[in-house]
């Protein structure tokens, strides 16, 4: 990957490959031109057509002189930092976007429209390491992390995908990766996409998807930013986790859940809980009553997702019955509960159901 460190011009070999700006951060951008003995707008100019208007073209930027343009031309690329590969449309009009990234590894974005709004989700890594049993992804394996370029790529270019009447106001990073085992970049976007000089996302219209990596969750609340915490939990009990997500054999549920209980939330929100139902296998009454126990204490609200069955997957989709009983269970234990049916399984689109293929 490319990167310049804050206030160092990158120099660039003849023939080296060029650095993307979008992989930059508006105050690494800042302090090159800086460096170059440029005043504080033209760092304002250059990042808005970077972050704000995706420019794709030196040409675009009319506002910064001809000089200056050549100068970035040299060291610095525009071009779009992915190319969408692939696009399939479902019966419930979700879109998923198969992106082919420039080392050629391949990627995946959703597009889903709800009655007011859309909502994208975003990947952050190609392919997952954690493994969860009941992920396409995780299937497939970790191939690397995805950039800060690539991350605010698949926003610029989903938009493109969207039609007139439709906007684009929810972002969840519940595609491909672990967002919290790429924090840097996932941190990075998360600025740009909230700032108001750029894309302007409310952090209420956001959340970062967690399979409980804990020393992260305490980082991330440190941090302070504003976007909403979903953590993935596929397992009440430790006995049961540990063979649905390998990821609870180093962080057990009793440290995610002191990781939880210690997060700092902002006025009025939760930790949204997502829990996949498989059939006969975490979908009981026991496991209602030990989901509803270990919530106990936490300020969390529940999304149950009915397991949306992938080729060769080990497990099934529980009966519409087993879906509401458990449901109720937790609502007589006054959570809130509600049932995700997730758009676009026909297309290979839902939760856990992305591999980077059609
Ligand atoms: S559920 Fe999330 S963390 Fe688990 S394997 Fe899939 S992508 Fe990775």
């Amino acid at each position: 990957m490319n990167t310049a460190k804050p206030g160092m011009s990158p120099l660039t070999e003849p023939g080296a490959a060029k650095i993307r700006l979008l992989d930059l951060s508006p105050e690494e951008i800042g302090a090159f031109l800086s460096d170059w003995g440029e005043r504080p707008y033209r760092a304002e100019q250059l990042t808005g057509w970077i972050f704000r208007k995706a420019a794709a073209s030196w040409g675009e930027m009319t506002d910064i002189a001809a000089k200056t343009r050549a100068r970035l031309a040299r060291t610095y690329d525009i071009a779009p930092v992915l190319t969408p590969l692939l696009l399939t449309e479902s019966q419930d009009q979700t879109k998923k976007i198969v992106w082919q990234l420039s080392d050629g590894t391949k990627t995946e974005s959703v597009l889903i429209p709800e009655r007011d709004h859309v909502t994208l989700c975003l990947s952050s890594q190609v392919g997952c390491g954690l493994g969860c049993r009941f992920c396409r992804t995780g299937d497939m394996g970790f191939k690397r992390n995805l950039t800060q370029g690539e991350i605010l790529g698949q926003v610029f270019g989903a938009k493109k995908f969207l039609s007139p009447d439709q906007n684009l106001t929810n972002l969840v990073f519940m595609g491909m990766g672990e967002p919290l085992l790429n924090p840097e970049s996932t941190v990075k976007s998360l600025a740009v996409l909230t700032s108001p000089k750029f894309l302007a996302f409310s952090g209420r219209h956001i959340s970062l998807s967690t399979a409980g990596v804990v020393p992260e969750i305490y980082r991330m609340g440190a941090l302070g930013l504003d976007f909403g915490l979903t953590v993935s939990l596929g397992a009440p009990t430790d006995e049961l986790r540990d063979g649905l997500m390998p990821i609870n054999r180093r962080y057990p549920l009793k440290e995610l859940k002191r990781a939880l209980k210690a997060y700092p939330l902002k006025k009025g929100r939760r930790i949204t809980i997502a829990y996949v139902l498989l059939k006969d296998v975490n979908d009981g009454p026991h496991e209602a009553l030990e989901l509803s126990r270990f919530l106990t204490g936490l300020k969390t609200k529940i999304n149950l997702i009915p397991f949306n069955p992938w080729s060769g997957a080990p497990y099934d989709r529980p009966k519409e019955e087993t879906i509401l009983k458990f449901q109720k269970i937790l609502r007589d234990k006054y959570h809130t509960v509600i049932i995700r049916r997730s758009k676009g399984r026909d297309i290979a689109g839902a939760c856990g159901q992305l591999a980077g293929q059609a």
